[in-house]
């Protein structure tokens, strides 16, 4: 089969694999039909290199046809339409019982004490073979998978893997519903679903925060109030601008759905670059002891969150040495809530809302749909944010 295949740092090709097979009796195969180019993918494209393997197969936003199952496989059949979830668990751990599926004790990663598996998602997250591929071997799969209607197409759908249960997620940890305002920094797929979420579930003011026109455009025509970064100085003029769109105390949730990109940080950027150029066994080292992100949209999400309100991080970080304004956060009585989504967690409350009517604009919202085949180009399209590309979907059956 053909697949996008991890090479080095702003390296992936598209390569021919041998096809994934049934191993495990809990195993399905799903042929895939779409397929994300999500935020996190750039972590492994360029910070997260370390823990890649040359030859890694990579994507975890995949929805398709089942094309074949283990003996062990209750629920699915061949011909079933499918969305796989981007963590792999089991549904009857501890972890997954209480909501936590992105903890699953099953499929943990305990070498390097990180929580469940996740297709195609470095050593860190089990070295699983990835999703942007023709076909994906799918453990656990009496568990993972959510059967979705024929008729719809695709885009309907396929963002229940990821994009719709990370935004619910880090909506509702944010305090919705039951919240006035929500500032949301980073416009990408995520910060801008997550606005459309907050919408829906009744915030009066939402704020969202990007660098990018058409980011910021974007989210501006459903009705939310954008600030462009790159017209307000610093920190402390957009801190001043939130507040008076908020009775001057501040927003009662911020959500950083930026994470550890470098866009907009120089230091961190060249931290990165240096990194990436020591040998592996040492970066990976680092990278996990010394701490290579950068944490301004953090530092923001932290002077934009009023006393007592709460702050939700989406967006993904590794590192540790860092500082991070202890003071404030304790004298704002700051709550913090953070962390991989539990996609499995959220899908009741979200089918209804892309089988009905298109609340969330789920048809419109990916900006290109490109062949597999023309993976690497997309990496660096969206990379750089060219051509107006938000959202990414990979059409393996296209030519
Ligand atoms: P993205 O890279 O397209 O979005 C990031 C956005 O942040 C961009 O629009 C960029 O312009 C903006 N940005 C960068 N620096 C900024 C700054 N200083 N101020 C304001 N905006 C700034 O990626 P995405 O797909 O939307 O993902 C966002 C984050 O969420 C990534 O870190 C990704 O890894 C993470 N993520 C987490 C989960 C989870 O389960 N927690 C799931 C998916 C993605
Ligand atoms: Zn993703
Ligand atoms: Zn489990």
């Amino acid at each position: 089969m053909r697949a996008v295949v991890w090479h080095g740092r702003h390296d992936v090709r598209v390569e021919t694999v041998p096809d994934p097979t049934i191993e495990e009796p809990g195993d399905a195969i799903v042929r895939i039909t779409s397929t994300g180019l999500c935020g996190s993918d750039l972590h492994l494209y360029e910070v997260m290199a370390p823990f890649m393997t040359p030859g890694d197969v990579v994507g975890h936003e995949p929805m398709g046809v089942v094309e074949a199952v283990g003996s062990g496989v209750q629920r699915l059949r061949p011909g079933d339409r499918v969305v796989v979830p981007f963590n792999i668990s089991c549904g009857s751990c501890f972890m997954c019982s209480s909501g936590f599926q992105s903890q699953c004790e099953v499929t943990q990663n305990r070498q390097w004490e990180t929580g469940a598996s996740l297709f195609g998602y470095s050593k860190l997250y089990g070295q699983v073979p990835g999703a942007q591929a023709e076909l994906l071997r799918v453990p656990h799969a009496d568990y993972g998978p959510i059967s979705v209607p024929t008729g719809p197409p695709d885009d309907r759908f396929v963002y229940l893997s990821d994009v719709l249960p990370t935004a619910w997620q880090a909506v509702r940890y944010a305090g919705a519903p039951g919240i006035d305002s929500l500032a949301v920094i980073g416009l990408g797929p995520i910060g801008d679903m997550c606005c459309r979420i907050a919408h829906h579930l009744g915030v009066e003011t939402v704020i969202g925060i990007d660098l990018v026109d058409e980011r910021l455009e974007r989210c501006r025509q459903r009705g939310v109030t954008v600030l462009d970064g790159r017209e307000h100085d610093g920190e402390a003029a957009l801190t001043d601008v939130v507040r008076d769109l908020t009775a001057g105390r501040g927003a009662a949730g911020v959500i950083d759905a930026v994470g550890m990109e470098a866009h907009g940080a120089p230091l961190a950027a060249a931290a990165h670059k240096a990194l990436a150029l020591l040998p592996r066994a040492l970066s990976a080292k680092l990278m996990l002891s010394a701490g290579s992100d950068r944490l301004s949209a953090l530092r923001l999400a932290i002077e934009l969150v009023r006393r007592g309100g709460t702050l939700s991080i989406v967006g993904v970080y590794g590192g540790m040495t860092d500082p991070l304004p202890m003071m404030t956060l304790f004298d704002k009585q700051v709550q913090l809530r953070m962390g991989q989504a539990n996609v499995r967690r959220w899908v009741d409350d979200l089918l209804p809302l892309v089988e009905d009517d298109d609340v969330l604009g789920l048809e419109q919202f990916a900006t290109h749909r490109l062949p597999l085949e023309a993976a690497p180009d997309a990496y660096e399209l969206f990379r750089h944010k060219r051509d107006g590309a938000v959202k990414v979907l990979f059409q393996p059956a296209a030519r």
